[in-house]
Order: C-alpha cells, then sequence, then structure tokens
C-alpha cells in the first residue's frame, strides 16, 4: 500500500537514496514524510509558546498566529528535502507569513507608465488637502446631512453645490459615484421611455464597457442616431424631433478624433434647436475641466463653464480625471433640471459617501486659486513638470539604475512622451524623459523579464516596453528617495 502510494506520488525518487521505506509514516490523506523530519518539526503549540512570537500574537491575535505556524510547518512538512530551521528561524518564517497576510492586495505602487491619468492604477493621486479632508471625514462624525444653522436635516450636495456652481457658473449640481453613473441616471431622470438624439458621431466607447448605446438602453431610452460617422448637420438634430423626443445630447469623443471631411454641429446650435422644441440638451463632456488647459501650457480640453455658457442644460464629468480629484461623477446645470434629477430613485444607489464628498470639496477649494494649481494638485503638477527637472531627475537615478541592473543593461535618458491618460487630451503627446534601459545581448524574453522584477518589488514599479527597451517614465515620479531604496532588491 504504502509502495503503491509512492510511486502514484512520483515521490519515491527523491529521496529512496537517503531513507528507508520503514522511515515513512503514512496516515489516509497525509503528505509524504520522512520520520526523520518529522521529529525535528516543533508542534504548533512548542512554536506558539515561543518569546519571539509574542509581538507577532500581540498585532496579529492569537487565530493569525496559529493559522500562519501551521501554514509554515506544513510547508517544512510537504518538503522533506528542506532543511527545518532552528525555532528562532521558524518563527521568523511565521512573521514572514504573517506580515505577507495582513498585505494589502491594494498595493501601492510606482506610476512610471508616462500615462498620468492611468485608471488602471487608480487615476488622480489626489492634493494634501483633500487627502487631510477625507481623514477628518473618517475620523469623526460631520455634518454630511445637516442643516447647523436651522439644527435640521440637511442634503449632502450641498458639501459642494455652492462651489461647483461657483466654478461652472451653473444653476445647481450634483453628484454621484462616477461619471457613467451621471450619465446613466441623468438620461434615466430626464429621458426614461422616450428619445434621445446623439450624432453618429459621437457613440463613444470608453474602455471597461460604457458605451453610450448600452448606457442608453440600460436607463430605458430610445437611442436615436443622426447624421453620419463623419459628418451631422443641424438639420439632422431638427429633422430627429418628433413627439417622442425627450432631450438632445452630445458626447465629447473623449479618446478619438474623427479627421478628414468632418463636420459637428456647435454646442450653441444645438442649445438653440433644443431650447426652440422646449428640449432639454444634455452634454457628456467626459474629463471636462475647470479651467483652461491652455493657460498651463496644455493642449486644450472642453471647459465645463463655456458649455453652461453656450445653452447645454446639463453637463456631466469626472472628477477623477483632469479634474485631479477622486472618483465621482460630477452633474451641473439647470435648477429645475437637476432638481429632477436628485429625485429619482437612481439618486439614492449611486450617491457618493462622505470620505468622497470631503475631498471632492477640498479638490474644488484649489480651483479658487489657479494660478496655484500646478502646485496644488498633483495630477496637474505631473502633467506640467517642466522637463529640466525630469532631465535632473534622470540625471541623479540613471547611474544607481545601471549599477544595480550590471553589465547586461544599458541605461540611457531619452525623450518620450506622456499622455494624459484617462480619456483626457486624447491623442495630444506631452513631451516627456524616461530611463531607457536596453538588454546588452540578444533581448529574447528579457525585456519582459525585467518588467516582471520592477513590478515584483516591496512597491511595484510598472514602467512600459517600448522599441525595444523598458522606459520608465520620469513625469510622475515623485518619491525620488524611495524609489532609490529598493534598486538594491532588484
Ligand atoms: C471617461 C468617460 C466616461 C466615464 O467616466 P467615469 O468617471 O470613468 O465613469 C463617460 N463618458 C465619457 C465621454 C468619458 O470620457
Amino acid at each position: 500500500m504504502a509502495q503503491e502510494c509512492l510511486t502514484s506520488q512520483g515521490r519515491i525518487v527523491e529521496f529512496a537514496a537517503a531513507v528507508r521505506p520503514f522511515d515513512f509514516a503514512l496516515a489516509p490523506g497525509d503528505e509524504i514524510v520522512p520520520k526523520a523530519a518529522m521529529r525535528r518539526l516543533p508542534s504548533v503549540d512548542a512554536l506558539l509558546r515561543l518569546p519571539e512570537l509574542a509581538a507577532a500574537r500581540a498585532e496579529h491575535g492569537h487565530a493569525a498566529t496559529a493559522q500562519a505556524v501551521r501554514t509554515v510547518l506544513a510547508g517544512y512538512r510537504a518538503d522533506p528535502a528542506c532543511d527545518v530551521p532552528d525555532p528562532a528561524g521558524l518563527a521568523s518564517k511565521v512573521c514572514e507569513e504573517l506580515a505577507s497576510r495582513a498585505q494589502s492586495s491594494l498595493r501601492r505602487v510606482f506610476n512610471l507608465t508616462g500615462t498620468v491619468l492611468h485608471t488602471n492604477l487608480g487615476r488622480a493621486v489626489l492634493s494634501e488637502a483633500a487627502v487631510a479632508a477625507a481623514d477628518l471625514a473618517m475620523r469623526a462624525p460631520c455634518a454630511l446631512e445637516f442643516d447647523l444653522a436651522g439644527g435640521s436635516r440637511g442634503d449632502r450636495d450641498t458639501v459642494v453645490e455652492g462651489l461647483l456652481c461657483e466654478l461652472t457658473g451653473a444653476e445647481a449640481a450634483t453628484v454621484v459615484n462616477n461619471n457613467a453613473a451621471a450619465v446613466l441616471l441623468v438620461l434615466a431622470a430626464l429621458a426614461a421611455r422616450r428619445e434621445v438624439v446623439v450624432s453618429r458621431g459621437e457613440l463613444v466607447e470608453i474602455g471597461g464597457a460604457f458605451r453610450i448605446p448600452d448606457v442608453m438602453r440600460a436607463a430605458n431610452v430610445r437611442l436615436v442616431e443622426v447624421g453620419t460617422t463623419n459628418r451631422t448637420h443641424a438639420r439632422d438634430f431638427e429633422q430627429a424631433i418628433g413627439p417622442r423626443t425627450a432631450a438632445l445630447m452630445k458626447v465629447h469623443a473623449s479618446n478619438y478624433r474623427i479627421s478628414g471631411f468632418t463636420a459637428e454641429v456647435a454646442q450653441a446650435e444645438v442649445a438653440a434647436i433644443a431650447h426652440a422644441h422646449d428640449l432639454p440638451f444634455i452634454e457628456d463632456l467626459g474629463a471636462g475641466s475647470l479651467i483652461d488647459m491652455t493657460e498651463l501650457g496644455l493642449p486644450k480640453e472642453p471647459v465645463v463653464r463655456d458649455c453652461i455658457a453656450a445653452g447645454v442644460d446639463v453637463v456631466t464629468f469626472s472628477s477623477d480625471k483632469l479634474l485631479g480629484g477622486p472618483q465621482a461623477g460630477l452633474i451641473v446645470g439647470r435648477k429645475d433640471l437637476i432638481a429632477r434629477i436628485r429625485r429619482h430613485p437612481l439618486k439614492r444607489a449611486l450617491r457618493v459617501g462622505k470620505i468622497t464628498l470631503a475631498a471632492l470639496e477640498a479638490t474644488l477649494l484649489a480651483y479658487r486659486k489657479p494660478d496655484l494649481l500646478a502646485r496644488d494638485l498633483p495630477a496637474l503638477r505631473a502633467l506640467t513638470r517642466p522637463l529640466e527637472e525630469m532631465e535632473a531627475l534622470g540625471q541623479r537615478i540613471g547611474p544607481c539604475l545601471a549599477a544595480a541592473l550590471g553589465e547586461d543593461w544599458k541605461v540611457r535618458t531619452v525623450t518620450s512622451t506622456a499622455q494624459a491618460g484617462s480619456g483626457s487630451l486624447p491623442d495630444r503627446a506631452i513631451p516627456s524623459l524616461a530611463l531607457a534601459m536596453r538588454p546588452q545581448g540578444k533581448p529574447g524574453r528579457a525585456l519582459e523579464k525585467l518588467a516582471a522584477r520592477f513590478r515584483a518589488l516591496p512597491v511595484p514599479v510598472i514602467g512600459r516596453i517600448h522599441d525595444g527597451a523598458l522606459l520608465l517614465d520620469l513625469r510622475c515620479l515623485d518619491d525620488e528617495a524611495g524609489f532609490l531604496e529598493q534598486l538594491e532588491l532588484l
């Protein structure tokens, strides 16, 4: 029986030379273990009593520590060929096991991809003020829905509504979970069971399954497409309006451009048509911006205030794209329409929490000081970082990187192109600098392997492979010391 079992597990080859059959103790379901090794392993209780594990028990609790002890012992039991350390060594393995289990899976990373607002890496990094405000909101009760003057119940939207109106020129504002939620809610509240007219050139798909036709369907709205992919005219909107029309809508082509023989109907023109028929005009602006980005030397991006001024009745945009705040969807516009949106049952399902509202308010407050924005908001700071600053940074850390990688890699500072990301400022590359690592010999899979080594660091470093090199874009590297500190672990 034992013989059969051994053969079927294919282990006999490994230790037949060193251990004779009677050294094995097998119970049903047991791992195959030489008695010799088992004797050298202490019991769970004996390990738990070690003074070396007292601190671990105080931090992680008895149950988790005991579980970690069992896991570590099982590991040694399963591998009879390996050497079992002394009790102090076992204790330190237990501490490692506990630390690895306690580690958050939402790991901090270095975003050196060159995409500043990287959706997969959490988009905007928040300002110090936003972090402090969120921290405070988490630590103590706050007047989230409470009118301090009257002592009565309030509305959470009032936390940011005044600021949003001030910064956009809108009459009213409300906030939901993200811009996708904002679009869904606006459509459900203003157009359910009716029709919304959109140009065929604007039926956007944003990465991660946001597609205008699908959102329309989910909101129980019938999409009426007008025009063609490249050209839509005012008369296309005019002719599509009928008794079932609920609204006209524009969607910002966030992540693509239609060029060549094109025609688009300007906001003011769509607004005039909508208002002549007493219909609301909705615009999904995607990223949207509260300021003119060209004043910061960045590519042009639509400004929310301009949309309101042009006659858009309801504008939706993201709080964590160019705005540089926490994830949220902002809805600004006409008072009567915002009131209808706020009353819809989906609003309750899509509302944001106090942590988001606190961080959003602090982010919006920064826009009252437009001349300091590039200093105070990390997203705008990264987007406007001067090339000379990155060049100096590259000169300081390039040699350290070269030393850490050794002979096999050539490290150089190269010009690269960064981008805002998240569908903001699309197809407008922002000049940037990167450290490029090129394998000296035949590349093979060397680049992928090196990228994996960077990702395996305590604070994973995420770069991008381009043109035969692994690039670490310097635009978003703000923790130089933290980056250098872990190079020796590479
Ligand atoms: C990004 C984007 C969305 C989705 O916004 P989220 O905040 O990611 O939900 C919707 N519409 C447009 C045009 C966008 O650019």
